[in-house]
């Protein structure tokens, strides 16, 4: 049974931390991975729930992104900070989740999340352009919840 404390193997969290390091590179923009194992509400308004929780909307630009994931129910969702959705369109994160989404289906979680990622940070960086004083506002950890 999946459990999302280790659904990823060390060396796979690692993969995807590495993956939002390299994202960041390019854009100030914070991007978090948050696994948890169900979700019986819609991905996008847990998501948005566990965004507050883990204070992801203290960056200066309000431009974290949070990847989440319900590895037992089987439910995604990609949400951004107020920053970000004021001045993309609404389907910004679509093609991405249609990547993910396919890769989701061919088992391939951890190339899914990390193509995701560096993605996202392709997207952020022509909104959000990396600072000459970038900081690493949100911790590139992987973080997870019991439920
Ligand atoms: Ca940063
Ligand atoms: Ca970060």
């Amino acid at each position: 049974m999946a459990d999302a404390k280790t659904f990823f193997d060390l060396d796979q969290q690692k993969r995807i931390e590495t993956a939002i390091a390299e994202a960041e590179k390019n854009t100030s923009g914070e991007i978090r991975v948050h696994i948890e194992n169900n979700c019986t509400v819609d991905a996008v308004e847990r998501a948005v729930k566990v965004f507050e929780q883990i204070k992801m909307h203290e960056t200066k630009e309000r431009n974290g992104v949070l990847v989440y994931l319900a590895v037992v129910d089987h439910k995604f969702a990609i949400v951004g900070d107020k920053g970000i959705n004021d001045v993309v369109p609404n389907d910004f994160w679509d093609n991405i989740k249609t990547h993910m989404q396919s890769c989701f289906k061919e088992k391939e979680f951890t190339k899914g999340l990390c193509e995701g990622i560096i993605m996202a940070g392709n997207e952020l960086k022509k909104h959000f352009p990396l600072q000459h004083d970038d900081k690493d506002e949100l911790s590139n950890d992987v973080t997870f919840n019991h439920n």
